[in-house]
């Protein structure tokens, strides 16, 4: 049975320096709607989609959701400019062994490989290219999608499906590969299985949520194919 992988991408593929997403968003938010923001004001970033994080910035500092909207684009855009000087190996880092994997799958027949991510389009593969990993992906579903999270995957499986000219992914062969409960909670919404990449230590408390298969990174190609085999033989 073919597969479709859902891939998150921060925490997951690749991670950015502490702090650098935060003050561009805080940088951004000031030049278009002219509302400063403090560091100890802003949302959570992990596991929330863009427009999510532009909605509760809003919120935090009582300034009226309604006109984060109409100046979107422009948010976007700005906040693009400024990203991609700070999409270098400087500033990112991959998490061990991604590219590999990436490499392998892509001449794997039996797996096909999309994004579900809160990043926008844009920056999603302005990150990717620090590596050139942008390669790997030409679809998916983006946080400029829509701000939940839950409602991205299936999102994502139509453009796969309208691509490969073909209905051939389905919940029941596609995995969401993620870092976070937000990962977990888009599989489970959606009836797809998850694959979670966390710190050893998190593991017990990814298993107690039901997540699939647990790993740490991808260093080990075999334990990756070995995972994906022991999820469809549950
Ligand atoms: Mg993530």
């Amino acid at each position: 049975m073919k597969k479709l992988l859902l891939f998150d991408i921060d925490g997951t593929i690749l991670n950015m320096k502490m702090g650098v997403s935060k003050n561009i968003f805080i940088d951004t938010f000031f030049d278009i709607y002219g509302q400063s923001i403090s560091l100890d004001q802003m949302p959570r970033f992990s596991g929330n989609t863009d427009l999510q994080i532009l909605n509760q910035m809003a919120d935090a500092i009582g300034y009226d959701r309604k006109y984060i909207i109409p100046k979107l684009d422009d948010f976007w855009n700005l906040k693009l400019l400024r990203f991609k000087q700070f999409c270098t190996s400087e500033y990112i880092e991959l998490i061990p062994g991604v590219d590999k994997l990436l490499e392998s799958l892509k001449s794997n027949k039996e797996y096909e490989l999309s994004l579900v991510t809160g990043n926008s389009i844009k920056n999603a593969f302005q990150k990717l290219s620090s590596y050139k990993l942008d390669r790997y992906f030409t679809d998916g579903a983006f946080g400029n999608d829509n701000s939940n999270r839950n409602l991205l995957p299936p999102i994502a499986l139509d453009r796969v499906n309208t691509r490969v000219g073909n209905a051939i992914y389905r919940s029941e062969n596609t995995i969401i590969i993620g870092d976070t409960n937000s990962d977990l909670l888009a599989a489970k919404t959606n009836d797809m299985k998850a694959m979670i990449i966390a710190k050893e230590e998190d593991h017990d408390t990814f298993r107690e949520q039901k997540a699939d298969s647990l790993m740490s990174d991808f260093s080990d190609l075999d334990q990756f194919y070995n995972e994906m085999n022991r999820i469809y033989s549950q």
